[in-house]
């Protein structure tokens, strides 16, 4: 019997995983010092958490969610996105009576039943940030830096940041009315699921990938043309701060998410070299969320990074190599493996990576493994060596090669390279 993973659902491997480390490892960096302190939620939560926040009419509502009923007969949804359970969190630990903001950044694989395709998965990794408790717009414009300084210190270019300020429950309402008449005469040539929408979520029209639908809603009502005065001023607001630090944006006022309870400001970093899944990261208010989740009115701005699709962009600029070990042990005999194993630990001890020879092959067939697995130094260890006392060591990129005592043979190392503990 062959088994396979599930459709949509991916292993991460060597070499491709030491990319998700390095981009890990700096959005922890980077994050930290704005002040995100990491939170690690659960991979289930309740369902409701999902339908009443993000909107029953939307895609990942109605069609995406890997929910089931445990044995208690409760409905259980694994993760589809990160907001909804970091604002449960916030509320179910009385967060808010800390000194705002709060800032929390999470990272983790996300659930959605959708249709596999390039840059579209079933389980895919995010990492998000959430801030808690500000309703200035220099939040919103410290995520966005925040965001813009990460995706170039992993090394990616060219994106586009998109940015729109969708309204709140004050004006979105009439900007909804303006839409649907814009819509009523033209309603029967649009895709089943945009005809859907039209009674439940008119605004998700605006989200559809159908060509046809992109086509038949040109022209429609911009949402920036019925912001209400609050709104308008934070956008503006935000606008200026961003000019003022020299942040590129691309205004996008067609620009809507595909969750409900973004308000306010709403923004996209796009890729033109991604093809139709071109968001590499996402994001926007949610000022009425933790309210909706029983907590006190609490403003709140986040976004979350889609991990893959970075991975796929960083592939194509930067090299897939793995790094590879500094030393290679080569041993001839049973005592020579025995100190060669020594040996290693010792040198393991100082933060180098050591790979033994794991005993009887010949030393020539030692050597080819060395140069295969990249290793930048061998030591060669026989009885002669033990005898002396003195170890061979070459430098396998460039041929150099000499004697060491065994008690200085790390010194061969650290004379070219420099320790990563030191
Ligand atoms: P899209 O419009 O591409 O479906 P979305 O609006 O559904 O994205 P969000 O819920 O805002 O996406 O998620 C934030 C980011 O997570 C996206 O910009 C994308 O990079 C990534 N993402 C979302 N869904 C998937 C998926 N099924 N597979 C891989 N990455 C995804
Ligand atoms: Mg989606």
């Amino acid at each position: 019997m062959k088994y396979t993973s599930l459709k949509g659902i991916q292993d991460i491997l060597p070499p491709d995983i030491y990319i998700w480390q390095t981009i890990e490892l700096k959005a922890r960096e980077l994050f930290g010092v704005y002040g995100f302190k990491e939170i690690r939620l659960p991979i289930i939560e309740y369902s409701d958490i999902f339908i009443r926040s993000i909107g029953e009419t939307t895609d990942i509502v109605e069609k995406e969610m890997y929910a089931f009923a445990d044995k208690s007969g409760r409905s259980i949804t694994m993760r589809p996105e990160g907001t909804a359970p970091a604002v449960r969190c916030y509320v179910e630990h009385h967060l808010y009576n800390l000194p705002p903001p709060q800032k929390f950044f999470y990272s983790g694989p996300m659930f959605r039943y959708e249709r596999p395709q390039r840059g579209r998965f079933r389980q895919f990794y995010q990492i998000g940030v959430e801030a808690f408790g500000i309703s200035q717009p220099s939040i919103d414009a410290e995520i966005i830096v925040m965001l813009n300084n990460f995706l170039e210190r992993i090394g990616l270019k060219g994106l586009n940041f998109e940015l729109n300020c969708i309204g709140c429950e004050k004006c979105r309402p009439d900007y909804r009315d303006a839409l649907m008449n814009f819509f009523k005469h033209k309603l029967l040539y649009f895709c089943p699921d945009c005809q859907r929408r039209y009674v439940s979520n008119p605004l998700r029209i605006l989200d559809c990938k159908v060509e046809k639908c992109i086509e038949l809603r040109r022209g429609s009502p911009v949402v920036t043309g019925y912001l209400c005065n609050e709104c308008r001023s934070h956008f503006n607001e935000l606008i200026s701060i961003l000019k003022a630090l020299k942040i590129p944006y691309i205004l996008t006022p067609d620009l809507v998410r595909g969750l409900d309870y973004y308000t306010k400001t709403a923004f996209e970093v796009t890729s033109e070299y991604l093809g139709a899944q071109k968001a590499v990261a996402a994001g926007g208010r949610y000022d009425r969320l933790v309210e909706d989740f029983g907590g006190p009115p609490t403003h709140a701005i986040g976004f979350a990074v889609g991990m893959e699709r970075v991975v796929t962009l960083l592939k194509e600029v930067q090299s897939r190599k793995y790094p590879s070990p500094t030393l290679f042990i080569a041993t001839i005999g049973r005592e020579a493996e025995l100190e060669g194993l020594r040996i290693a630990e010792d040198i393991r001890a100082r933060g180098f990576w050591v790979e033994p020879n794991y005993g009887g092959v010949s030393l020539r067939s030692q050597l080819r493994k060395a140069d295969r697995i990249g290793a930048e130094f061998a030591f060669i260890i026989g009885s002669d060596e033990l005898r002396s006392g003195k170890i061979k060591w070459k430098e396998l990129k460039n041929g150099k090669q000499g004697e060491v005592e065994i008690d200085n043979a790390t010194k061969v190392l650290s004379n070219n390279i420099e320790s990563p503990d030191p």
